[in-house]
């Protein structure tokens, strides 16, 4: 997702603010649910693997109540009696287990089933459930008395209305089956599957049942619905030859209907926005990608073929186009690639940032980039939790506090400083041999290390120790003589004791005598201090020494 660009005090369980001008992201302290859980090393709910979701909700006319049924399709891997499923302070009206009442037991926010009884390892659990969801499914009407309700899960709220196994590790298909008053347009993961006219409802209003069926399995913080009165706008089938399913990528976008006639907008960059990506890593992962004006509390959020901007980008008319492509790289890096753990989650964020800035790249050119490269390692620079904490941050255990610098920015310029490190070939090679083992599945920070040392031929364990496992960056001094008997110029590196020092590649460009400009690359040690000789034959002492003129390390260089 990206960090939010506004507060929103109708949020009740957090207040977020950000502030652009600091860069850094503060919050508040939270209630409710989104605080202190698993995010180490130990399996969330060891021996359970829910394979499939199919959960039928009925949408008030108005009103906060929901009425919901989820059959979820479960595999045991080991001996386990009780299973447990997240959900929080909604009433559950009944238990069956492989289509027979159980008497289960309810908590504040888990439900404990008994399953020892049962025979094999492969069971169906159904959950007859009903209430106001507190968060996850946000429920608002509006001043012109529009009943709206979104889904907005992350990182741990879809436990607030739908009951299940709320952790990134266990991914699952999902079908959606919604009924609501036809006025209201429902979109969710997935393929659209059906649209049924219904006998009206006890108000005399119009019903219409709506399923969309998600075949690729997601986690549970990626599963939406959306329940609106927006209108759809077709982007058209962009991208043929680079989705996983027909071959295409059929792209659109829903706006409420005061903002139609702001499309296709910023949104005429998403098809090459996919191409690119496609081309770059491996065929779209999902049946379609829909952008849709929604209550996220987030600037965006990516779920799984229905990315979820904020409400206020579009009503300003200004969302930015790499928002678009921020959230659209997360179909991929995040989605269809989850960090099994919440600690890795810059293999979500950092990717979605690096990516964004991919972007820019191709279709802005190489300075532009650059400049953006440059920007994003002042953020970090300045950033107390860089200096204090490391990328992969198993300490944390509130959840909201890994969206930071450490996820988003410096976990992109440990992908940028990757791939000045191995060139390239072999970094994009690594990338996508990553991708495609662990598409659809889950992963950890170690499979992206061992697919790029396998494509670059080079151990990697340092700059991964280095860079995600400790706080902090370089820390450079340089100085420069030229060496008239050598004809060569002698850099001097000192590294700064306050982050130790590190280990990496630099380019140095040297206008010599004759104002011509040439290129060496010296690897710089982990040491306090080294003198380097500069691979370059030179007549005359040179008239400039600039070291890494192309913004490939992470750190402040100070001239001396
Ligand atoms: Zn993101």
């Amino acid at each position: 997702m990206t960090s939010i660009d506004a507060c929103r005090p109708r949020d009740r369980t957090r207040f977020v603010v950000r502030t652009i001008a600091m860069v850094a992201l503060w919050f508040l302290p939270a209630t409710g649910t989104g605080t202190a859980q698993n995010v180490g090393p130990h399996p969330y709910r060891p021996g359970i693997d829910v394979l499939d979701y199919d959960i039928t909700l009925d949408l008030p006319d108005r009103g906060n109540t929901i009425d919901g049924r989820a059959v979820l399709s479960i595999r045991r891997s080991a001996q386990v009696d009780t299973l447990v499923l997240d959900l929080v302070s909604l009433r559950v009206d009944s238990v069956l287990v492989n289509s027979q009442a159980v008497t289960f037991t309810r908590t504040d926010s888990l439900i404990r089933i008994p399953i020892g009884r049962i025979v094999g390892d492969s069971f169906s659990v159904a959950v007859r459930y009903r209430g106001d969801p507190k968060d996850g499914f946000i429920i608002r009407t509006d001043s012109t008395g529009r009943w709206t309700g979104f889904g907005d899960n992350w990182p741990n709220r879809a436990r607030n209305w739908i009951p299940g196994i709320d952790h990134p590790s266990d991914k699952a298909t999902v079908t959606w089956t919604v009924r609501a008053p036809s006025e209201r347009t429902i979109v969710a993961n997935g393929e659209l599957t059906e649209v049924t006219p219904m006998p009206s409802g006890a108000g005399g209003s119009a019903r219409t049942l709506t399923r969309w069926r998600e075949s690729r399995p997601i986690p549970l913080y990626l599963m939406v619905i959306a329940a609106a009165p927006l209108v759809y706008y077709d982007l058209g089938r962009a991208g043929c030859g680079v989705g996983e399913f027909d071959g295409c990528v059929r792209q659109s976008v829903y706006v409420y209907p005061e903002l139609r006639d702001y499309l296709p907008g910023p949104f005429a960059n998403a098809p090459g926005i996919v191409r690119l990506f496609s081309e770059l890593v491996a065929p779209f992962p999902y049946e379609k990608l829909a952008h849709l004006q929604s209550s996220t509390r987030y600037g965006g959020m990516e779920n799984a073929g229905a990315i979820f901007y904020s409400d206020g980008a579009f009503r300003r008319r200004a969302l930015r186009p790499g928002l678009i492509a921020h959230e659209t790289a997360h179909q991929w890096f995040g989605d269809a690639v989850t960090e099994r753990e919440w600690s890795h989650v810059w293999l979500s964020e950092g990717f979605a940032t690096y990516f964004e800035k991919l972007w820019v790249e191709r279709f802005a050119g190489d300075s532009a980039f650059k400049a953006e490269m440059r920007g994003i390692r002042e953020q970090i620079i300045k950033a107390p939790e860089v200096a204090s904490r490391p990328v992969i941050d198993t300490a944390q255990t509130d959840l909201m506090k890994l969206l930071n610098t450490n996820s988003y920015q410096k976990g992109g310029w440990t992908l940028h400083m990757l791939r000045a490190l191995v060139g390239d070939s072999a970094f994009f090679r690594g990338l996508r041999s990553y991708y495609l083992a662990n598409r659809h599945s889950t992963a950890l920070t170690d499979d992206l290390r061992r697919a790029v040392e396998a494509s670059s031929g080079r151990p990697l364990g340092w700059f991964f120790d280095q860079w995600l496992r400790r706080p902090g960056y370089a820390d450079v001094t340089t100085s420069w003589r030229f060496d008239a008997s050598q004809r060569r110029v002698v850099a001097t590196i000192t590294q700064g004791a306050r982050f130790g020092a590190y280990r990496f590649p630099v380019t140095v460009a040297v206008t010599d005598a004759s104002g011509r400009e040439r290129r060496a690359t010296i690897d710089v040690p982990a040491s306090a201090t080294a003198t380097l000789v500069l691979p370059l034959d030179l007549d005359a002492a040179p008239r400039t020494v600039v070291f890494d003129p192309d913004v490939r390390v992470l750190g402040t260089f100070t001239a001396r």
